[in-house]
């Protein structure tokens, strides 16, 4: 089977006025001075910023991605935002069914599921999520609910080249916590066998799977290396785009891809 070529994307939250895009220069800059050729990266800013975001990033190695988006194209749905509006932005990829939204605002697999495919419409990548909470992980769940996010939220017609799975467990992200790298190993080749039992064993074998919660400089060397971890979602720590580089820069003359 080909390496897949890992992808490391920072997730900014509800965090960023316009001063912030100022860690997107230095970022741009840094990549300019040090480049990271074996690995992708993306930053999701805010919606607020992703038109400001797009000109920064323009001809550079760093795609935008945004945070959520509506599964419809247009209508009467206040606030929302629809795929193609990301990609009229300048977005090419959208994350769908963060835990934050899942618990925050009821978002259940079937609509993360609709909100992938209208990512697909709008030609941009569905970065899907799934993880157990911290109750599920205390009760021994996890590979049942991941299993069950898996199979509800990923679309069958999902590519490798279109989408990409996230497991951030919730009670590891913004906690400082992580899973044990045995168990990220363990979770990360039970999630590639979903994959390949929903998308077949063709796009299930070649689709990223990221770790997400509480990746930073000083454990993202350890994480990246484990068999199926193919990048990460990082969000407290891609606020600065110091730490967010060198977390991104694991991959330097690695043979990842
Ligand atoms: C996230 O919410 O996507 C995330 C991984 O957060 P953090 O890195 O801050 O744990």
């Amino acid at each position: 089977m080909t390496a897949i070529r890992p992808l490391v994307a920072g997730n900014w939250k509800m965090n960023g006025l316009g001063g912030a895009l100022g860690e997107l220069v230095a970022l741009r800059d840094r990549l300019e001075k040090a480049p990271v050729p074996e690995a992708d990266v993306m930053v999701c800013p805010p919606a607020t910023l992703l038109s400001r975001a797009a000109g920064i990033l323009a001809d550079t190695p760093i795609a935008l991605g945004a945070q959520d988006c509506h599964p419809l194209a247009s209508g009467a749905h206040t606030g929302d935002i629809s795929a193609e509006m990301l990609a009229d932005a300048g977005a090419t990829a959208v994350i769908v069914g963060h835990s934050e939204r899942r618990i925050d605002h009821g978002e259940t697999d079937e609509l993360v599921n609709a909100k992938a495919h209208a990512a697909f419409r709008a030609g941009l990548t569905a970065i899907i999520c799934v993880g157990e909470t911290e109750e599920q992980h205390r009760n021994g769940e996890t590979v049942d609910v991941l299993t069950g996010q898996v199979q509800g939220s990923m679309p069958e017609d999902a590519r490798a080249s279109n989408t990409v799975l996230a497991y951030e467990p919730v009670w590891a992200i913004g906690s400082g916590l992580t899973p044990t790298l045995e168990d990220v190993a363990r979770l990360h080749e039970g999630l590639r066998e979903n994959l390949g039992q929903v998308l077949g064993p063709d796009q299930g074998g070649a689709m990223r799977i990221l770790y997400g919660g509480s990746v930073k400089p000083s454990n993202a060397a350890e994480l990246m290396f484990v068999p199926n971890v193919n990048g990460a979602l990082v969000g407290g720590a891609s606020l600065k785009a110091s730490d967010f580089y060198e977390i991104l820069a694991v991959y330097r003359g690695s043979s990842a891809t």
